[in-house]
């Protein structure tokens, strides 16, 4: 199985996806993590790739395929995975398209979560993190007992960068333009499932093993 996870910023694709990984035993391949990751390790590629980020912009195609490569050249990824944060625009989608194919294989199944624009501002701006032990919040639908104090661990909570109204409307206005055009990019191709995101976690999460259960 060999799943691509799509979806507007906010659309709940990391929480749908960390699910699907362990029902599935698949492989997480995220490009933000490996982004995260490469930084934390002080590499060139991350510093790049985090400085994107931060401004709520797509990391280039450039950087973001490569590192994409050298993950899926790794033998976990040519049984089984899951595809997170990538592609993000048509150029991307291509380049998978080749090292699939390179690797004699292809896509099972893109899944479209779909979300309208205002409930994705409010689920990302009302989103606060632990400092400490990076556990989530939402002032709204899941607020710390006392306001900017982690219940976890007593650390500090504060609002990711790109959680920021200006980020996230960047983000948004980048995804309409860059990320939507590989919906119809894959359209045609039998892979393609639309799956309703403004529902309760476990009615979109049955909705994509549903739509699994009739790919597969
Ligand atoms: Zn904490």
């Amino acid at each position: 199985m060999k799943i691509l996870v799509m979806g507007p910023p906010g659309a709940g694709k990391g929480s749908q996806s960390q699910k699907l990984i362990q029902d599935y035993d698949l492989s997480h391949i995220s490009t933000g993590e490996m982004f995260r990751k490469s930084y934390e390790r002080g590499e060139d590629l991350g510093k790049k790739a985090m400085a994107f980020i931060n401004e709520g912009n797509l990391v280039s195609d450039k950087i973001t395929n490569e590192i994409v490569r050298k993950r899926l050249m790794k033998p976990d990824a040519s049984r089984c995975f899951l595809l997170d944060g990538y592609p993000r625009t048509v150029t991307q989608a291509k380049a998978l398209d080749v090292m699939l194919s390179e690797m004699n294989s292809k896509l099972t199944a893109v899944i479209n979560i779909v979300v309208d624009t205002d409930i994705i501002l409010e689920r990302m701006v009302g989103r606060r993190v632990c400092k400490a032990c990076g556990h989530t919040y939402h002032l709204k639908f899941k607020p710390p007992q006392k306001q900017d104090v982690c219940d976890q661990c007593g650390g500090e909570l504060y609002q990711r960068k790109d959680d920021q109204i200006d980020s996230v409307r960047n983000r948004l206005s980048i995804y309409e333009s860059k990320t939507k055009p590989i919906i119809d990019y894959y359209k045609g191709r039998g892979v393609l499932v639309n799956i309703n995101g403004m529902q309760s976690f476990d009615a979109v999460y049955r909705d994509i093993k549903k739509a699994l259960r009739d790919l597969t």
